[in-house]
């Protein structure tokens, strides 16, 4: 069932943005296909969501269809080494599971909040790891009709994958993950170890839509940005977090806005300074 002039600010980490005009949270397949078909018939744009943490929504909201694929599409299962799991399942969930079954590949994404198929569509990555070597296949709905690609037609790269490129925007549906035995105790402590630096690093009191600039050539973004002074910087209720300046929270009220305006701040003074192109990770939606 569609809903009209929905609004999304609660349906991301960051909690700012206007509505969608047309939103649906998909449940399974059929309804994942039928958003994308009424989408279609009406020549609406279409956009997906999943938990919304890596998302800054503008706040006039969404023109067109938004499918939310989240926790009613979360089914998972394990053959051998094989993980499969629908795109509503949270990454640290699968990353649990798999150490359940002594499946090494998946402890670098015990700490990252949302689900897989952001995950898939933004290759997500910690400390190392990343999605998309462990993917086999992915089954998605392109142009209202469930397809398979492998690995190899998916052009995984930092922080990018082919689903960021394709004008028909397919829906990621379902992952099949190829993972590796190991012992559950080296496993877990690797988990622990990487949860404890992510705790001492990053912000994680306040809402944030995680690291805001994806890594340039031969800098790293934090030292950059404290470098030039701009720890702490604050526009209404967006802040350069004091504690890791790769993050920006929110701290109290905020609007969509107050990110871009500290975006845009960031970008120029880190050019001016240091002649370094800071380009967004988090993805930036919507309509002013
Ligand atoms: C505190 C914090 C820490 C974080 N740490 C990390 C980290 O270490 N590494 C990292 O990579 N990320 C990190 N992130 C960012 C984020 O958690 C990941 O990118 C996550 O995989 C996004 O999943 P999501 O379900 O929230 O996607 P969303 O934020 O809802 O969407 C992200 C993008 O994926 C697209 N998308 C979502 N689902 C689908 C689908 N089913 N089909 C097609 N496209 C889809 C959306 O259109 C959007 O462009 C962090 C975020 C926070 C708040």
């Amino acid at each position: 069932m569609f809903l009209r002039n929905y609004p999304l600010a609660n349906l991301t980490s960051l909690g700012v943005g206007g509505p969608a005009d047309f939103f649906i949270q998909a449940a399974n397949l059929q309804e994942v296909v039928e958003a994308q078909r009424f989408a279609l018939d009406h020549n609406y744009p279409l956009t997906v969501i999943g938990y919304g943490t890596n998302l800054l929504i503008k706040d006039g909201g969404i023109r067109g269809v938004v499918v939310q694929i989240a926790a009613p599409f979360a089914r998972a299962k394990v053959e051998d080494t094989i993980l499969s799991a629908t795109t509503g399942c949270l990454l640290s969930s699968l990353s649990k599971l798999a150490l359940r079954h002594g499946l090494s590949g998946l402890e670098f994404a015990v700490g990252i909040p949302g689900g897989l198929g952001g995950a898939a569509y933004m290759n997500a990555g910690a400390y190392g790891g990343e999605i998309g070597p462990l993917v086999r296949s992915v089954q998605l709905v392109q142009d209202g009709v469930v397809k398979t690609w492998q690995r190899s037609e998916l052009d995984f790269s930092y922080r990018t994958s082919r689903f960021q490129t394709e004008a028909s925007r397919p829906i990621v549906t379902e992952v099949q993950l190829e993972l590796v035995p190991m012992d559950q105790g080296a496993i877990r402590q690797k988990m622990n170890d990487l949860q404890n630096q992510r705790r001492s690093k990053q912000p994680l009191e306040y809402p944030s839509a995680g690291s805001t600039f994806k890594r340039p050539p031969d800098h790293y973004v934090g030292p950059l940005i404290e470098k030039a002074g701009l720890k702490g910087l604050r526009i209404g209720g967006a802040e350069v977090s004091t504690k890791h300046a790769g993050f920006i929270v929110k701290k109290g009220e905020a609007t969509a806005k107050d990110f871009l305006d500290l975006i845009a701040t960031i970008q120029s003074v880190i050019w001016d300074q240091f002649r370094v192109r800071l380009e967004p990770e988090i993805r930036i939606l919507g309509e002013d």
